[in-house]
This record gives structure tokens, sequence and C-alpha cells, in this order.
């Protein structure tokens, strides 16, 4: 399954030379165990129900993408093995090209433990960072550029990395890192339950309320759904509010199930 530097070759563009969206950073392994409730520390108790999953933001955003119909390619590393083994054939699974993986001849795959309550829908993970070495920029200089409409790495902000900065809600971290990046860069920020804000190229702050599921049962990956979602509908020309919008409706119905089958 492993691909040498000289065996990568760039993907032919999706159906009817639509090009392509490509997501560049982690994927992982997550072991994931549903639990009635989020057990006390030191406790020994069963869990409702257990499965593999092919975990790390850009994966999860390629999956959602290979969902909503969005011809997309995942870069990022892997080391071969029966993790990747795994990782690899879910990818294919869904359609996702993996000709942009750089394989590494050492180091492990990560992999996420990750306890879901399916009293709250809260997910709690422990990630196991390995020694894998990261992507370069010289594995970067071998794509064809001309294949894609769209390349995400991290232009989004997370709550968590917000709340690290001591923001408090999406529109103060906003505010707060707008002078951050370049003049006329949208920022866009998702909050969980309190939505989606984001701040376009003009300085225009857009929101979208959250649009919350009957029952919430699975949040693992709702930021990674949302991104996806926003991603989709930006690189097909909507609007900013509009893709907002889409992106906290799928992200909403993610909350509503366990995994991604049944965004769409
Ligand atoms: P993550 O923690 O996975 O990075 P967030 O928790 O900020 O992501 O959620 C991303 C998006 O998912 C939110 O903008 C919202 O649309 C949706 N979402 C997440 N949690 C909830 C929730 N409890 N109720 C409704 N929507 C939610």
């Amino acid at each position: 399954m492993a691909a040498g530097a000289a065996d990568r070759r760039d993907p032919e563009p999706g159906p009817a030379g639509e090009k392509r969206i490509l997501c560049v950073g982690l994927v992982c392994l997550d072991i994931i165990s549903v639990v009635e409730a989020y057990p006390a520390e030191d406790s020994d108790t069963r869990c409702v129900s257990q499965r593999w999953q092919r975990g790390g933001n850009a994966s999860n955003s390629c999956t959602v993408l290979a969902l909503l119909g969005a011809p997309c390619a995942f870069m990022g590393s892997l080391a071969p093995g029966l993790a990747a083994d795994f990782i690899a054939a879910d990818f294919q699974r869904r359609g996702v090209d993996v000709s942009h993986v750089a394989w590494q001849p050492r180091g492990d795959v990560p992999c996420a433990c990750c306890v879901v309550s399916a009293a709250s829908g809260s997910r709690t993970i422990v990630l196991y960072d390995t020694n894998l070495p990261e992507v370069t920029a010289r594995d970067f200089e071998r794509v064809d550029l001309s294949q894609y409409k769209w390349i995400h790495w991290e232009v989004f902000i997370s709550k968590d990395v917000a709340q690290h900065f001591g923001y408090r809600s999406a529109p103060e971290a906003l505010r707060g890192l707008r002078s951050r990046v370049q003049p006329g860069a949208t920022l866009i920020c998702a909050w969980a339950e309190a939505g989606a804000d984001a701040v376009g190229p003009g300085g225009e702050l857009v929101h979208s309320d959250a649009f919350p599921p009957e029952t919430l049962v699975d949040t693992l990956g709702a930021g990674d759904t949302f991104n996806a979602a926003v991603i989709f509908a930006l690189s097909a020309g909507r609007s900013l509010q509009d893709a907002l919008t889409f992106g906290c409706q799928i992200a909403g119905r993610k909350c509503g199930i366990q995994g991604f089958d049944g965004i769409v």
C-alpha cells in the first residue's frame, strides 16, 4: 500500500473535469467507545458500543466532502502497518484520493482514544501524537496545483484554539485575531451550540445559529464537518453567510448521529 515518492502521481480531475478540494493535515486511528455517561476516574465500566474510525481533522473533512459529493484528496503522513491499512481502505471506501499521502519509512500512525457520552453527546479525546514526521514543503511542491480549486490547511479557528488564546466567544476571537492575519483574509470560527461567526475580507461580520439535532448523539468531528461543509459551499461560489449557515446545518445533523453516515 505504501508508495514511494517516485510513484506519486497527481490524480485526474473529478468527473466532467471538476477540480478537486485538497485537505492537508492529520489522519489518525480513532478508537471510539460510546458510553452511557462519562465514567469517573479509576472506575471500571462497560461501554455501549465500540468502533474503529478513520479520524484526524483533515481526514474527517475529506470524509464529509466525499459524502457531499465533492471530489477531494487528502495529504498527510502515514507509516505502513495495520493502522495505515485500515485507514487507506477507509479512504478508498469513501472515494478520497490518497496519491498525496507522504508515506514515512519510520514512525507510528497517531491513535486517538475517544469517549463519546450518549448522555450528553460530548467527546473526550486523548491523542497520542507520535513521532511520525510531518508532510514537508518538498512534498507539497509535488502537487499539481492546477488540479485543485481549494486547498485547506488551517484557516478556520476552532473553539479550542480560541479558548486557548483566552477568548470566550467566536466574535471576541475574530475581533482579537483579525489583526494577526493578512488584510483581506476571511476568518471563520465555530462555537459548538452557539453556531459560528465569520469576518469577511471587507470586515463584514456574519453569524449563523447552530441547528441542534433532536438528540445530541456524537459531537466527535463536528468542527471538521463544519469546515468541510463551509469549504464545499464557498468553493461553489456561495456567499459567506450561505456557507456559514450550510456549515452549521450539516454539522448539526452530524451531532445527531454516530459517525458520518447520514449527514446528507
Ligand atoms: P469542534 O469542537 O469539533 O472543533 P464545535 O464544537 O465548535 O467543533 O462545533 C462545530 C459546529 O458543529 C458548530 O458550529 C455547530 O454548528 C455544530 N455543533 C457542535 N456542537 C453542537 C451542539 N451541541 N448543538 C448544535 N450544534 C452543534
